[in-house]
């Protein structure tokens, strides 16, 4: 006999769906057809379909909703993969190590249009034996900028999924096939920051699927395009039809490539095709996986590295050690430094304000993850804060405040006067707005922001959270009532983010 449908049922799907799917926030992931129990759930088609009802054979179940990247659950707990790191950086995370790298291959580097980074740490882990297969994203035979989500498991499959391609990728998926269908056990994961967020959630949730993860790559992301409106609008306007693309490449401009011609497309010319969630996604530097790689603009063929975990330092630095990449000090480039922060700042930045607004007409937040615990109000500020608090003079000029900010890692100070008295604050974003021209003439004082804000001492981390929010900032002072003009610590945002990590439970 068929079973019925049952209404009263506590499954996630229907939340999943309501959430998420049906407001165009899904990136096709795949995790939750991976991790679906009962294979209820089919990503195809740039779509989930739903294969069966599974209410019909299950009371509750909480997995897709919870391991879908967009959804709030399990962030913090997802964040504990990293958060053991010595160091956090307020606009790119946790991290250990900030490095430039390169293949040393030339015609992989070429291959790549970047530092072919990933694909030869991959070969390298595969060849190896570090690990028993890679999740990467070929190019589709009949229309080469689709991605293919697939099981690498020689490193010929590695290298045809050299190169990036700027559309929604099913490595999840593939993930789970890899661990179901292939048998994998030690797996090489590369993905996006959303792809690796899925992946942490898997781990977070205790699910059996992320027993086989070894080690993830994760790549910087601005954004994923809608492939089909944006495949027909290049056809319509530009005349290319998708079988004859033979890569896309992202610089100042979206660069799409041909055999007989190279097409540049003002980014603000196709931004209505980039996915929903991506307008919410605060994520640039790919925060959560072993070791994250971006590019390394205006350097061609460099890649930016950032080494999060000490499975990803050991494995980053037995490839250097073998030959296999080439690495070079960040503290040397500071244009490189500037720009990956600057993008992190404004990629978070943008996503929050958005956010507000998803909030007015959903009626829920899909990022704000601080808003969602009231561990802050449990916490004093003097007991986060960070008591070495490292000042500026307001007469520095914006090009020494540069170099400062590449060596010391930091993306703002306060900025005092001769007598030390707190009379502003600087952050990376107002001193990179300076023409370089102008930046050895150009003095703090004259571009600080001229209020700093402040916190007492007895004050609670909410208190302090809600100051932020207030005036849009990410950092606050913390001062003794008694003596305000003293500065007795500072506390940022990526500190409230640790303290709550610290709170959650494992
Ligand atoms: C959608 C997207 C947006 C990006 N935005 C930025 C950005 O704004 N700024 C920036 O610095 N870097 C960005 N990157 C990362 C950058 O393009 C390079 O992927 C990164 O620098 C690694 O370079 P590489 O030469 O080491 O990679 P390669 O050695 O060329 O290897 C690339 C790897 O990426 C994987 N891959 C390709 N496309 C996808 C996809 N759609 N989903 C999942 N995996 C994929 C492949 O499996 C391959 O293994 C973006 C990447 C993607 C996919
Ligand atoms: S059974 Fe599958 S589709 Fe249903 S709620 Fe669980 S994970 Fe989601
Ligand atoms: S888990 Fe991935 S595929 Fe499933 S709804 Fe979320 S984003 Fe989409
Ligand atoms: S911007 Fe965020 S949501 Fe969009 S593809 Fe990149 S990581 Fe995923």
């Amino acid at each position: 006999m068929q079973k019925q449908s049952n209404p009263d049922s506590l499954i996630a799907y229907n939340v999943l769906n309501k959430k998420i799917i049906r407001h165009g926030f899904c990136t096709l992931c795949g995790a939750c057809e991976a991790a679906c129990p009962v294979g209820a759930l089919q990503v195809e088609s740039e779509k989930v379909n739903r294969l069966h009802d599974c209410s019909k054979d299950l009371d509750l179940c909480p997995i897709c909703y919870e391991i879908c990247p967009h959804s709030e659950a399990l962030q913090l707990r997802a964040l504990k993969s990293v958060s053991d790191a010595p160091a956090k950086h307020e606009a790119l995370g946790y991290y250990r190590k900030i490095v430039l790298a390169q293949a040393v291959d030339p015609q992989l580097r070429e291959q790549s249009r970047g530092g072919a980074v990933v694909t030869s740490l991959l070969t390298y882990g595969v060849e190896k034996k570090l690990f028993d297969s890679a999740i990467v994203s070929q190019a589709e035979a009949d229309n080469p900028s689709k991605p293919k989500a697939s099981v690498a498991l020689v490193p010929d499959d590695i290298l045809s999924a050299v190169g990036s391609k700027f559309f929604p990728s099913s490595v999840a998926k593939a993930y789970g096939s890899a661990v179901y269908g292939y048998g994998k056990t030690k797996i090489a994961f590369v993905g996006v920051p959303c792809h690796v967020l899925a992946l942490r959630k898997m781990e977070a949730w205790q699910h059996k699927l992320g027993n086989s993860l070894a080690i993830t790559l994760g790549l910087f992301c601005f954004g994923s395009f809608s492939m089909t409106p944006l495949l027909e609008y290049i056809q319509k306007n530009y005349n290319v039809k998708p079988s004859e693309i033979k890569h896309m490449r992202l610089s100042s401009k979206f660069v799409v490539q041909t055999a007989n011609d190279v097409i540049r497309i003002p980014i603000a010319e196709i931004e209505k095709h980039i996915l929903p969630s991506c307008r919410t996604c605060t994520d640039f530097t790919n925060e959560l996986a072993d070791i994250s790689i971006g590019s390394a603009y205006p350097l061609e063929d460099w890649s930016t590295v950032i080494i999060r975990t000490k499975a990803g330092e050991d494995f980053f630095y037995d490839a250097v050690e073998n030959g296999v990449i080439n690495t070079w000090v960040m503290e040397q480039e500071p244009n490189v430094y500037e720009r990956v922060v600057r993008a992190a700042i404004q990629k978070r930045n943008a996503a929050l304000k958005e956010a507000k607004t998803m909030e007015e007409k959903f009626g829920y937040l899909p990022v704000l993850m601080l808003r969602e615990s009231d561990a802050l109000a449990q916490v004093k500020v003097e007991d986060v804060m960070t008591r070495d608090v490292k000042t500026v003079p307001q007469n520095m000029s914006i090009s020494d405040l540069l170099d400062l900010m590449t060596r010391q890692h930091h993306v703002g100070y306060p900025v005092v006067n001769d007598e030390g008295v707190p009379v502003g604050m600087i952050s990376i974003e107002e001193a990179a707005q300076i023409d370089k021209a102008r930046r050895e003439k150009t003095l703090i004082s004259q571009v600080m922001h001229r209020k700093p804000a402040f916190v007492n001492v007895g004050d609670t981390a909410l208190d302090a959270f809600k100051k932020m929010s207030k005036h849009e900032i990410g950092r606050v002072l913390v001062v003794d009532p008694e003596n305000p003009k003293k500065i007795l610590g500072m506390v940022t945002k990526s500190d409230l983010m640790h303290t709550m990590i610290q709170c959650t439970p494992c």
